[in-house]
């Protein structure tokens, strides 16, 4: 039976609201519930210091509505004020991408380039955000977005950037404890919740993507789903064949590229759906779609069950994805990249201290600085005029524009066409055919992480409820930052994953965009019972009280997350050198296009790569 309000905790006074948790409550001068502190350390009061603030953020209230407004119901805006400012650069957008433009354009032009980054969030940073939490006098970091760094897939000028902000991966691994929630005393976890199966039950020491097969077994005779939906699990996990048998190399490869993994599990592992429904959310993190839409081969690649149907004696290929990992994700990287173009921002600071660092945001748009960073500003044109590029953008309601020699698009592919309405017409249908996989990315911080290790776990799979994933986020010493695997009191717990689109949504943009719909139609009380559920329970039975353990809940909607890096299942052939990304990226008069979009793939190194070939082509 659904938990009511009254039991989830909901009227509780937890520090959940935007706008209430740095300036605002500050300059009230009213007390921080909870113990809980707004800016704590990290500001005196009254300091703009958005990775503090809890409530709805990534794609927070105020960062998109111009912009929708724009793209989606055509929206004109005032005439624009010309602003008594010139520049160099204007780069639009302030993620990673945006960031390495303008590294590469002072590498490329020299360090009195004039340059101003316009970025419509009110934080740097694009998907690579902080959130930071206060509590009893110890900051705890965790991710807002972006994770990690892929580094062995890293191109010589990204390594090259590395170098540059002293990133040392070597030492990150070495410091890092963290493993996503696997590295439980009791191992990965699987909770089933009663909304969907009947029942609340943890179990331990179990995975769907369990090696084992007598391991499996056991855990799936504990599963509380039908007798049948048992059985054929227990077939398909201990079934030995090899549906590629008498298939040549390039069938093969068609057959696990073309082939749904959810009809694999039916077709030839013998699942129906009761049994199905429970893969569904599996790939929500690492792929940000729904197991159906994506082929044998993507969901075997990241270690769900399916190679002992190939042949081969193992259920799944076992590992820890061995990532490089800063305390607050890849947010790390662009505080080190900001310091970078305006050192004022944080003195003394270098990736051993980049954590810990005080970002003085008052710095970021100083007349007279060679580089600018302006938040709360979302572009809506940029046109090539002779001397080169006009920009207008929104700020607080008003309509202003700049000049500069050239512009660099480090914003998302889907906005531009939109943006330069003189784009030719094949390079907008590009652009727009980039249709981004949504993300979701909850941190709720708790009293203490009691009740978990009590369970002897680090987090679990939940493959009937929102955010298919939790883990808790700490073990990750690097930046100056210590928040020890073993340590004890308060930590953030992480629920990641995507929302899931309705089952009778079958086209792959359809499904990101009503599941892109349905995340931002959600309220933050919507997200927030959905967490003090999960919590209660899971760790109810273990002491933890849902109204009194949660300190603050941080909702990060990323309803434009991953870039679209070609799916299988969904992708054609291109001429060479004519896929869309690649007809997206070219340039446009005084405009380069950057961003991950530009190279087809969510990743961090992508972003930097793209920037740098954008920067490259600007004369
Ligand atoms: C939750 C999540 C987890 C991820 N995890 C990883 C990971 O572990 N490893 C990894 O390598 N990658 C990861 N990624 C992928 C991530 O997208 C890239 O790593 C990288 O951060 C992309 O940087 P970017 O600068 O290209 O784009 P973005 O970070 O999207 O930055 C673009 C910026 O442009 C802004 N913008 C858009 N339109 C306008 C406008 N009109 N005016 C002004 N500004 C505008 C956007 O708001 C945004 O801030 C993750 C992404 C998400 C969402």
């Amino acid at each position: 039976m659904k938990k009511s309000d009254r039991e989830l905790g909901m009227g509780q006074d937890i520090t959940r609201r935007d706008f209430i948790h740095d300036a605002g409550l500050a300059a009230l001068g009213l007390s921080v519930p909870l113990g809980v502190t707004a800016s704590g350390d990290s500001g005196s009061a009254g300091q703009y210091y958005p990775p503090t603030r809890t409530g709805l953020r990534g794609s927070h209230p105020g960062a998109f509505e111009t912009a929708h407004g724009l793209a989606l119901e055509g929206r004109s805006f005032a005439t624009p004020r010309d602003l008594d400012e010139e520049y160099d650069l204007v780069v639009v957008g302030a993620g990673i991408s945006g960031l390495a433009a303008a590294h590469y354009y002072r590498a490329k032009f020299g360090k009195n380039a004039r340059i101003l980054i316009l970025e419509n969030h009110d934080d740097f940073g694009g998907h690579a955000k902080r959130n930071e939490f206060h509590q009893g006098g110890q900051m705890r970091l965790s991710l807002g977005g972006t994770h990690n760094l892929e580094y062995w897939k890293f191109s010589s000028t990204v390594k090259a950037m590395m170098d540059d902000l002293g990133i040392d991966t070597d030492k990150m691994l070495r410091d890092k404890e963290f493993g996503y929630g696997r590295n439980g005393r009791n191992g990965p976890a699987l909770w089933f919740d009663a909304d969907t199966y009947g029942q609340d039950k943890l179990l331990t020491g179990c995975s769907l993507n369990e090696t084992d097969s007598e391991r499996m077994v056991a855990c799936v005779d504990e599963f509380p789903v039908s007798q049948m939906a048992r059985d054929q699990l227990k077939h398909f996990y201990t079934m030995r064949t090899n549906v590629l048998e008498g298939k040549s190399e390039e069938q093969a490869r068609a057959f696990l590229e073309g082939t749904a993994y959810t009809d694999f599990l039916r077709r030839y592992g013998g699942l129906e759906d009761e049994a199905v429904h429970l893969f569904d959310n599996a790939n929500h993190g690492g792929w940000g779609v729904e197991s159906r839409s994506l082929s044998i081969a993507e969901c075997i690649e990241v270690g769900l069950p399916g190679l002992h149907l190939l042949g081969k004696s193992s259920l799944a290929e076992e590992g820890q994805y061995p990532a490089a990992f800063f305390p607050d994700g890849n947010a790390s990287l662009t505080r080190l990249q900001v310091h970078a173009l305006i050192p004022a921002v944080a003195p003394g600071t270098n990736a051993d201290n980049i954590a810990m660092a005080k970002f003085d945001y008052t710095r970021l748009d100083r007349p007279g600085a060679p580089v600018r960073l302006r938040l709360n500003s979302t572009v809506v044109n940029a046109t090539n005029i002779d001397s080169g590029v006009a920009v207008t953008y929104i700020n607080n309601g008003q309509s202003l524009r700049v000049k500069a020699r050239h512009c660099v698009m480090a914003c998302y592919h889907v906005i531009i066409p939109h943006l330069c309405p003189e784009l030719p017409e094949a390079q907008k249908t590009a652009q727009k055919y980039q249709v981004k996989r949504p993300l979701l990315l909850t941190n709720v911080l708790i009293r203490s992480s009691d009740a978990m290790d009590k369970l002897g776990i680090a987090g679990v799979r939940c493959p009937g409820r929102m955010h298919g994933n939790m883990f808790m986020f700490k073990g990750i010493n690097t930046g100056g930052y210590r928040h020890k695997f073993a340590d004890t009191g308060p930590v953030p717990l992480a629920f990641w994953g995507s929302i899931s689109p309705p089952q009778n949504v079958v086209d792959l943009k359809d499904q990101l965009r009503a599941s892109r719909a349905k995340m931002l139609a959600l309220t933050f009380e919507d997200y927030e019972r959905e967490v003090r559920t999960v919590l209660k329970g899971l760790l109810g039975p273990a002491g933890f009280d849902v109204k009194r353990d949660v300190l603050a809940i941080t909702v990060n909607r990323w309803p434009h997350g991953y870039s679209d890096d070609y799916l299988h299942l969904w992708t054609p052939e291109w001429p060479e050198g004519n896929a869309p990304h690649e007809i997206a990226s070219r340039p446009f008069g005084n405009i380069t296009m950057a961003n991950a979009d530009a190279g087809a793939n969510a990743y961090t190194h992508v972003a930097i790569d793209e920037a740098y070939r954008a920067v490259q082509e600007l004369v």
